[in-house]
């Protein structure tokens, strides 16, 4: 076996090798992406699932690479956290929606519900609260419109230090949510120490409405029910599922059944209203 074991090694090590560089191409191309002015934001809406109205909105990255293909943030994020480099687009990313939601509400739209991804990593940023007051007091963004969204595998693998700095975050009244909900073992007593508003259910559970999703669904619920948590299900793509989770008590959906993530100008257009009062 292990004869066998170092001869697959050697045959796949070529490749191995051609995927590091690959890997190592892109984290250097990515650290001019930002100067270059190849970063924006793309916007998706969270609806009510009873009503049908904008909730809130999840700011989502795009990387503009001008003419080549672009990167899926599923590819470039983790690459970002290897090499500390989200510290900086994460800080950005920030910026920008904060910049975006005061854009909208001073174009008469009101104020806005705005999610925003963190990665772990940024727990570990000592500037980060001080980062954040500063973007809220530039922007005028109410804190308690501005949530965080952190998934649930990389929150269990953290220390006491980094739910130390979320319990601080929320004590200035921003919104915690935990992303990919699900997926993670947290247990009800784990959860109910952590400093949260929302639960995200992930959308592998929401794919998987009619069947086994259901009953996973429905105990997430139950569960968010009773430790006072919001719900959004994520990855919502046809009417059966949103009837589902309406019918289940979801208060918040958000999939392609309403819309992807949009540009802004989309997004205004085709989500906005002017306030009249
Ligand atoms: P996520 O935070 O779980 O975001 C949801 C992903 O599902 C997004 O992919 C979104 O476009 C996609 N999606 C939304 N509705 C549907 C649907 O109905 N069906 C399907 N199949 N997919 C749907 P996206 O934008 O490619 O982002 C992938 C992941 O990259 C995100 O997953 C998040 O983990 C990460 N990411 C994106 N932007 C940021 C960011 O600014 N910071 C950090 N740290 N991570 C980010
Ligand atoms: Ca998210
Ligand atoms: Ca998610
Ligand atoms: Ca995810």
């Amino acid at each position: 076996a292990k004869r066998n074991g170092r001869n697959r090694a050697a045959l796949f090590e070529p490749r191995l090798r051609e995927a590091q560089a690959a890997r190592l191409a892109l984290q250097a191309d990515l650290r001019g992406a930002m100067a270059r002015g190849e970063l924006r934001l793309n916007y998706q809406p969270q609806v009510d699932a009873v009503r049908g109205t904008l909730s809130g909105v999840e700011a989502l990255l795009r990387w503009d690479r001008g003419g080549i293909d672009p990167v899926s943030p599923a590819v470039f994020i983790p690459i970002a956290e290897e090499s500390g480099l989200i510290v900086e687009i994460g800080r950005w990313v920030i910026r920008e929606a904060c910049r975006q939601a005061q854009a909208w509400r001073e174009q008469g739209f009101g104020q806005l519900r705005m999610a925003v991804n963190l990665s772990v990593r940024q727990t570990r940023d000592e500037q980060l609260l001080a980062f954040i007051d500063d973007v809220l007091e530039e922007t005028g963004v109410a804190p308690g419109c501005l949530e965080l969204e952190i998934t649930e595998n990389l929150l269990m693998e953290e220390t006491e230090l980094a739910i130390a700095l979320l319990a601080r975050l929320r004590a200035r009244g921003l919104h915690l949510a935990i992303d990919d909900f699900g997926t993670g073992y947290s247990s009800m007593a784990y959860l109910k120490r952590l400093p949260i508003d929302t639960l995200k259910i992930d959308m592998t559970f929401v794919r998987a409405i009619p069947g086994d999703g259901e009953a996973i669904t429905t105990a997430i619920l139950a569960m968010a029910r009773q430790l006072g948590l919001a719900v959004v299900a994520e990855g919502v793509e046809t009417g059966q599922q949103h009837a589902f989770l309406a019918r289940e008590g979801c208060g918040t959906l958000q999939g392609y059944r309403f819309d992807p993530p949009l540009d802004p100008e989309t997004f205004a257009a085709r989500w906005l209203q002017p306030r009249t009062s």
